[in-house]
């Protein structure tokens, strides 16, 4: 019945049936097919609210989708739920010079925005490996960090306005260009990493910058972890703000990704405890490379580097990026991926990195290795480990989550909490923070519609000591 009634707002080719579905994967990372009651594409922001009114009275709950290429399981459904893809809301207008903004809508991709705003001289911020096919929508819900985030922030940063429908159908827009907005509570974070269960994003204003006119990229080996942090901070003050990524790998996961089963060539010897690619985008190509040689050779002389090259043109700068990069092989070798995306101060991030090591090989020794890297500027490091049984997983969950919370880090940095790390939330959350998700999550979707069971359980109204209210 209310198929049939969004079919008369939205028009039937753009409802898909549950049987349409069946051969769709849920997600980028599966093949298990989509297991929904339907699929509705809305052409424009009237019919996202109109739909949101209808499913609201009708009690008919909905998942917001984007490109489905997100790491929590945060669009897959029960079996029940209507999935609402954004995907023909997809236009991007024509970049603003003056204010360095541009307004697209929620099922633009990524890519296509950066592209966009590539012609008008000017970059869009947010870039990670999913950019052809995640959404503007998908992005901001989730909060995406990325590979720039050091320079840029994370989405939350890019945004200047927004337009979000509540799951009442009203359609809340603020739309504005500004970098300055004091215009009472910032209601445009809400929806920003609230995985599509506050409101459905549907339009923004994102700010843009200049675009830069070459890359310096630099791999470097160290031995001592405190050396390696220590660029970072060289770099950022010297560098003058054209610092965009600075990203750490263990010599674990670098010795295997080059070695034979990775991508075959190492351009540095292998055996270091610690390798770091440093880049810095600027404005004056000839000027910029003399200063970033300078620095990348007085960390080999002074600052405790045991080797450095500098990519000498773009297809070694894809190179050393392809080390980073190439999870393929990491795939093979471990099978049941576990892997994590977590925060933390960068002083504790080596004595983090031994405890798990040290326990992994203490209650499941029987793993096959521990991987790690990730963007060191952000405090954010991606572990990869496999076990052979698939059912120690949750042993591994509690173990690293256990010294995350220990070490003053965050269970998720930048993939968001979807159903995978619901459980957990309580380790990087305390008791009142989750009583107020509970209450802003019960006040702006009552009959709590919006991509139920992600995040957040709610089962009523809950006050502020954490109590369920009768
Ligand atoms: C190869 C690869 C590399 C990646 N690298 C990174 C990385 O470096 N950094 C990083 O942060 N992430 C990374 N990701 C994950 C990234 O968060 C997602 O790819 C992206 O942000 C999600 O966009 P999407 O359109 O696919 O959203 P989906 O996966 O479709 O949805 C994500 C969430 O947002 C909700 N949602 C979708 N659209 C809307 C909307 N319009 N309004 C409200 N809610 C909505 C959904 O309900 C869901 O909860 C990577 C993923 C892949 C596959």
């Amino acid at each position: 019945m209310v198929l049939e009634e969004i079919a008369g707002l939205i028009g039937g080719a753009h409802v898909l049936s549950r049987d349409e579905l069946a051969g769709r994967p849920r997600d980028f990372w599966t093949k298990e097919p989509t297991r929904a009651r339907a699929l509705v594409r809305p052409g424009n922001v009237a019919e996202v609210s109109r739909v949101l009114a209808l499913c609201n009275a009708r009690g008919q709950k909905v998942i917001p989708e984007g490109g489905r290429t997100n790491l929590v399981q945060g669009t897959q459904a029960a079996g029940d739920e209507i999935l609402l893809s954004l995907e023909r809301l997809n236009g991007i207008a024509d970049p603003d010079a003056r204010s360095a903004t541009v307004m697209a809508e929620a099922g633009a991709t990524i890519q296509r925005i950066q592209e966009r705003a590539e012609v008008a001289g000017l970059r869009f911020g947010l870039d990670f490996g999913a950019r052809g096919s995640a959404s503007l929508g998908g992005a901001l819900a989730m909060n995406a960090g990325g590979l720039q985030a050091l320079r840029y922030g994370t989405a939350r940063s890019q945004v200047a306005g927004l337009e979000a429908v509540l799951s009442d159908g009203t359609v809340v827009s603020h739309l504005t260009p500004f970098t300055k907005d004091n215009t009472g509570y910032d209601l445009k974070q809400f929806f920003i990493g609230s995985e599509g269960t506050l409101g459905v994003i549907t339009r923004a204003v994102l700010h843009l910058h200049p675009l830069p006119a070459g890359a310096d990229t630099a791999l470097l080996a160290f031995d001592d972890f405190g050396a390696a942090a220590a660029l970072l901070g060289a770099l950022r003050a010297q560098l003058a703000g054209t610092l965009s990524s600075f990203e750490i790998m263990w010599g674990e996961f670098f010795d295997f990704n080059t070695g034979e089963q990775g991508v075959g060539t190492a351009p540095l010897a292998r055996g270091h405890a610690y390798y770091v690619i440093c880049e810095a985008e600027g404005f004056d190509p000839s000027f910029d490379r003399q200063r970033f040689e300078t620095l990348i050779a007085s960390a080999f002389e002074r600052g405790g580097a045991r080797d450095a090259v500098v990519a000498q043109s773009e297809r070694e700068r894809r190179e050393i990026w392809n080390i980073r990069e190439n999870f393929d092989a990491e795939i093979r070798l471990f099978g049941t991926l576990v892997d994590y995306d977590l925060s933390l101060p960068i002083d504790a991030m080596e004595s983090f990195a031994e405890a798990v090591r040290r326990e992994l090989q203490a209650k499941a020794p029987q793993n096959r290795g521990l991987h790690i890297m990730g963007h060191l500027g952000d405090g954010n490091l991606h572990l990869t480990t496999g076990v052979p049984d698939p059912e120690m997983k949750p042993l591994i969950d509690e173990l690293v989550y256990g010294l995350i919370a220990a070490h003053g880090g965050a269970i998720s940095a930048e993939h968001g909490i979807g159903i995978t790390k619901k459980r957990f939330l309580r380790h990087s959350r305390s008791p009142e923070e989750l009583a107020l998700m509970r209450r802003l999550k019960t006040t702006l979707d009552p009959a709590n519609i919006l991509n139920p069971g992600k995040v957040i359980d709610v089962t009523g109204p809950v006050t502020l000591e954490g109590r369920v209210a009768q």
